[in-house]
């Protein structure tokens, strides 16, 4: 029988999280099968209870249940508590351990994958939601110049940022306070592109050789990559090879084994 793992969210039928775990497995020689829970509203820790019952090892999660997961587990990693998250989980003799690789995943992709030095830069994240709380701490241990943080609902970006504070210089606020700054790496951690929408961005936002990422993902460029494109930036990433890194960040927490992930993100790309 192989070891069982999930990806559990509401929704979570679109989820690539089954396709690039099978594609570990299969390089890595790994026994095992994971499959995509749909968990209703409010019935998130009675599903993940169900399938560990059931014999499951560990379980990815995503929206709207990372902050649940949190809750839900028995022990916390350090990661996990500065962001108040869980997008891992990992079921052991009587307790389940919550992680979020979801820093490490975005971190592994500017660093390694698009080659771009965090350290000494001035870094904008927009957005102050779950994905936002993850990559802060992991942001800040790089170093950059200063961290910007800017969001819809200013309070939020404010609380946060105070949060994060005694990690490294971070200011929070909303979109009118970014005026005549410029930033080296702007990160769109918001929800807004998945709406077709686009946060209020200053057109003077981007410094000379700039990076634009935009966290979501999807079958052509984001609005937010399209519009950074029209100011002139040239190095654009969607949030595919985060996606893959966290995922593979997962897998070597449940295995021990650590995947490559450049086949799997060209499958991908691939469609
Ligand atoms: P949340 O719902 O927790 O947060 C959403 C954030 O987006 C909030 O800050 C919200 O602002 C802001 N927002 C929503 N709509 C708009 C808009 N129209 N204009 C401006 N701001 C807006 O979502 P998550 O943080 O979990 O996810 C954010 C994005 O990151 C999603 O697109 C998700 O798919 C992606 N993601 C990608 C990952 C990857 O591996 N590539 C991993 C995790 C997330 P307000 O506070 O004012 O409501």
């Amino acid at each position: 029988m192989p070891d069982r793992y999930a990806v559990i969210g509401n929704p979570v039928s679109h989820s690539k999280s089954p396709v690039i775990h099978a594609a570990f497995a299969r390089a890595t020689e790994q026994d095992l099968a994971y499959q995509a829970i749909l968990a209703p509203l409010g019935r998130f820790g009675a599903t993940v209870e169900a399938f560990r019952v059931a014999g499951g090892k560990g379980a990815n999660v995503t929206l709207p249940f990372k902050l649940e997961a949190f809750d839900l587990a028995t022990e916390t990693t350090e990661r996990a508590r500065a962001a108040h998250a869980v997008n891992t989980l990992s079921f052991e003799a009587g307790a389940v351990r919550g992680e979020n690789t979801d820093g490490v995943g975005l971190m592994r992709d500017i660093e390694t994958n698009l080659g771009v030095e965090i350290a000494g830069k001035r870094v904008l994240v927009m957005g102050a939601g779950g994905a936002a709380r993850g990559v802060l701490g992991p942001l800040l241990e790089r170093r950059p110049a200063a961290l910007t943080l800017a969001n819809r609902t200013p309070d939020k970006a404010i609380e946060l940022a105070r949060c994060f504070s005694r990690h490294g210089p971070v200011v929070g606020g909303g979109y009118e306070a970014l005026g005549p700054h410029r930033f080296d790496i702007v990160v769109n951690a918001t929800a807004a592109s998945l709406a077709g929408d686009l946060p209020p961005l200053p057109t003077s936002l981007f410094g000379a050789g700039a990076l634009a990422y935009d966290m979501m993902y999807g079958s052509g460029p984001t609005l937010f990559l399209q519009w950074a494109r029209e100011q002139g930036v040239t190095r654009l990433a969607d949030g595919l090879g985060m996606l893959v890194e966290q995922a593979a960040e997962s897998f070597f927490l449940w295995r021990a084994v650590r995947p490559e992930t450049a086949p799997v993100i060209a499958m991908l790309r691939a469609g």
